[in-house]
Parts: C-alpha cells; sequence; structure tokens
C-alpha cells in the first residue's frame, strides 16, 4: 500500500497538505515539496471523518418505497416478509450491491448488518473495499441445523480484507429469539470475541409483551440472562425508563438511534436527553431502506439533532458537532474501528466536501452547514483505509 497526498485541504479552518502513509493519517501539515505515489488536489474542498452507519439491514433497499404509510405490524406481516420470503440469494447480492454503492455515494465507509445469505453481502462488500460488521443472524424459527450452521460459520471465520470486514452475532430481538437462544448467542460472541447485534425495545409493543411473557421489560429481562455488555449494540431503544437507561450505561452497551425509521414507522420517540444523561455511547444508524427510505447518515444526522431538539423543547439539545460525532467516531470507537476523525496516526477514512456548493456558502460554520445544510451531493471523494473509493463523485472500482 503506497501513499497519497492531499493537497490544499481544508482542515479546521486552515488550508493544509496531508500525507497518507498506507492506511494511515502521517501528516497533516505535510512541508512543502512531500513527495506521494498518488496526489490528489483538494483545492476548494474540505476534509471532515466519514460515517459508520450502526444499524443497516443492506438487501432490503429491494424493498424500498415497496410499502409505505403504514402500522409496522401490517407492514411487516403483509408487505414485507411475503416480499422477503421470495428472495433469491441473487437478490440479496443485488440489493447488497444498490445499499453498498448508495452507502459510499452518501459518505459511510462503514455499516453493521443484520440480514440472511450474508456471504453475498460479504463479497459485494469486499469488492466495493469498504468496511462493515456483518451480522449472523439468529431467529428462533430457523431449523437446529440452520443454527448449528451458523454457530460453524462464526466459529471458521476469517476475514478475506485482512481488517475491513467482521461478524458479528445477530440475534434479531426478543421476540423472535427465546432466552436459551439469546444466551448461546453472548456466550458464542464472548468466546469469539465478536459483537452483538440486536434490537431492543423499538415498540411500545414489543416492551407489552415482554412484561406479559416475561414479567419485566426488555433491558431488565435482557439483563437478568446475562446478555448486556461493552460487545452489545443495541439499535432503538425507544421505549425505555430511567433505570433501564441506568443499566445500559452501566453494562457499556452502545446503542444505535434510528431517528429516521423510528419517526417513519411512528414507533416512538428516543429519550436522547435520558440516555446522555445516564452516560450510554449513541451512535446513529438509518435501519432498512425499507424503513427510512434511504442510507444516508447525513441526513440521518440532521433528523436526528432536530428530533433531540423538538422532544425537548429546548434548541440547545444536540447541537451540530454532537450529532457529527455520533454518526463518525461515536460508531467507529463503538466497533473497536480506530478512526472517525481526521487526526495522525489514525485510519486513513475521510470525506472531501465540496465547499462551492450552494448549500455550504457562505461558509460560517463548516459543521453547522454540513448537518443542517448540505446533501450528500456535496462529497466529492470517499477515502477509506488510505484508499479511493469514490473521486469526482465516481465510484472507482466500478
Ligand atoms: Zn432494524
Amino acid at each position: 500500500m503506497g501513499s497519497l497526498l492531499i493537497k490544499n485541504v481544508l482542515l479546521d479552518g486552515k488550508k493544509t497538505d496531508i500525507l497518507i502513509e498506507g492506511n494511515r493519517f502521517g501528516s497533516l501539515a505535510a512541508p512543502a515539496g512531500t513527495v506521494a505515489d498518488t496526489v490528489l488536489e483538494a483545492e476548494g474542498m474540505a476534509i471532515l471523518p466519514p460515517f459508520y452507519n450502526t444499524h443497516t439491514h443492506a438487501a432490503m433497499s429491494l424493498l424500498r418505497g415497496y410499502a409505505d404509510d403504514m402500522p409496522l405490524q401490517k407492514w411487516l406481516t403483509d408487505y414485507i416478509w411475503p416480499f422477503e420470503n421470495k428472495m433469491t440469494r441473487q437478490d440479496i447480492r443485488e440489493g447488497s450491491r444498490l445499499a453498498v454503492r448508495e452507502m459510499i455515494r452518501t459518505g459511510s465507509v462503514f455499516f453493521s448488518d443484520m440480514y440472511f445469505d450474508i456471504e453475498e453481502t460479504i463479497e459485494v462488500v469486499q469488492e466495493y473495499g469498504m468496511r462493515a460488521a456483518i451480522g449472523v443472524t439468529f431467529v428462533e424459527s430457523h431449523s437446529k441445523s440452520q443454527q448449528s450452521e451458523k454457530l460453524d460459520m462464526l466459529r471458521h471465520w476469517v476475514d478475506p480484507t485482512g481488517g475491513l470486514i467482521s461478524l458479528t452475532v445477530a440475534p434479531h430481538a426478543i421476540y423472535t429469539v427465546g432466552p436459551d437462544l439469546l444466551v448461546k448467542c453472548a456466550e458464542t460472541a464472548r468466546t469469539l470475541g465478536m459483537k452483538i447485534h440486536i434490537h431492543i425495545s423499538e415498540t411500545r409493543h414489543e416492551v407489552d409483551d415482554c412484561v406479559r411473557e416475561h414479567g419485566t421489560t426488555p433491558v431488565r429481562y435482557l439483563d437478568s440472562l446475562g446478555f448486556l455488555g461493552p460487545d452489545v449494540i443495541a439499535a432503538h431503544v425507544v421505549h425505555v425508563d430511567e433505570e433501564e437507561a441506568a443499566i445500559l450505561a452501566r453494562r457499556g452497551v452502545t446503542i444505535s438511534h434510528c431517528p429516521c425509521s423510528n419517526m417513519k414507522l411512528a414507533s416512538g420517540t428516543f429519550p436522547y436527553q435520558m440516555l446522555r444523561a445516564a452516560g450510554c455511547r449513541i451512535t446513529l444508524g438509518t435501519d432498512g431502506d425499507s424503513s427510512n427510505n434511504n442510507l444516508d447518515m447525513r441526513e440521518e444526522m440532521k433528523f436526528a439533532a432536530l428530533l433531540a431538539k423538538s422532544t425537548s423543547g429546548n434548541p440547545e439539545t444536540m447541537p451540530a458537532g454532537e450529532a457529527l460525532a455520533m454518526a463518525t467516531r461515536n460508531g467507529a470507537e463503538a466497533f473497536g474501528i480506530d478512526a472517525g476523525e481526521i487526526r495522525e496516526g489514525m485510519l486513513a477514512d475521510a470525506l472531501l466536501i465540496r465547499l462551492d456548493d450552494e448549500r455550504m456558502q457562505p461558509c460560517h460554520n463548516l459543521v453547522s452547514n454540513w448537518v443542517y445544510a448540505a446533501g450528500s451531493s456535496c462529497i466529492d471523494t470517499v477515502l477509506c483505509n488510505g484508499r479511493i473509493l469514490m473521486k469526482d463523485r465516481i465510484i472507482l472500482s466500478e
């Protein structure tokens, strides 16, 4: 892996040359005359960290716009599940490809996925050179032999990219996975040093069913099983009380907040202030294209900030910089990826943003423009692990 020099780029308000050596940032102020294998002219562009999308169902991009504007249960049982039952491996590959292209073009270099026939998704991710944590999904309705196949896959996993792709153990949710299998999933993940990806307390319905069946709420139930820990990435976490927030913080659970999906399915209002005050690590996810209906993390930042302000009745809640951190370094940190900031020594993941776009002008505050005003079409270049994935808005691997 060679070196890459980004010339005349705006970093923290100053024009500079940035040298990437191998897959890490070498110097953020390379001296004049620095030579490199590749030179990227970035006059008129700013460098910012890219996005780390912590909750997706990539192949569901095929269901974009297929069923909208209806209650969750009807949406799932009458539309989503029947559609999914007809999906072939080839469909999953094409759905994953559409999602990966969409993610790169909207500035994401990483996604944490949960779906089926993951071999197809893994190959697409590898082809495009981005990062991913691919969930091996467990649901109770799978046969014992399917489940042991999945456990085998986890045990024998070798990352074909040498560092970009990992597997997670992904029990779908408490209403699709029973207690014994939940415990088995957690034990397997901990033996293998993998992350655990699960949906928790997405809807009021889920909480009510849990109380009826287990006599307590989802977070308390999972904690009683010994399931919760710093390796758990919990998607949604909409319906929790203060004590549950404290449990999640104490166990070091990472939360993947999905504001667009929650609002579109009217699942409830994410208790941002309460979870933040409890000390939880909060990241951002888009959820699938079927309930969002895109994978644009820049949009997700804006929705997260507006939702937090509107529900707290306080415009000071979630300032732009906080929304940006949730979408970038918080997500990278949660998955142990040494990236998410433009800093010497860190993995060289970055976006180059066109400042001549009308929505980036005038530039009183770059982060404000980026979070509240921009669109993903302002992204010119996407770098992942020291490699250029997109330049002049063209994906290079194609
Ligand atoms: Zn989901």
